[in-house]
């Protein structure tokens, strides 16, 4: 893993997370063109900067980008 040093987005492995998370973040979507939730999402890429981690995707109704962010449960 390499760190990033002006703050662009490093790519994660998604595929690295159990199936249990990887099955939810790709059906617990919301699409901003569908304006609906969990549509489902294909394709998922995972990226993370020093504020956030999240998961870019298509979505499975519009074909469009969406976008889950992850909240991880740290202090
Ligand atoms: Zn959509």
């Amino acid at each position: 893993m390499t760190e990033s040093l002006d703050g662009q987005p490093i790519e994660r492995d998604f595929s690295a997370r159990s199936m249990e998370e990887q099955e939810d973040f790709l059906s617990q979507t919301w699409c901003n063109h569908c304006l609906e939730m969990d549509l489902g999402m294909v394709n998922p890429k995972e990226y993370e900067t020093k504020e956030r981690i999240w998961i870019e995707g298509e979505c499975v109704k519009c074909g469009k980008v969406t976008v889950t962010e992850i909240v991880e449960e740290e202090e």
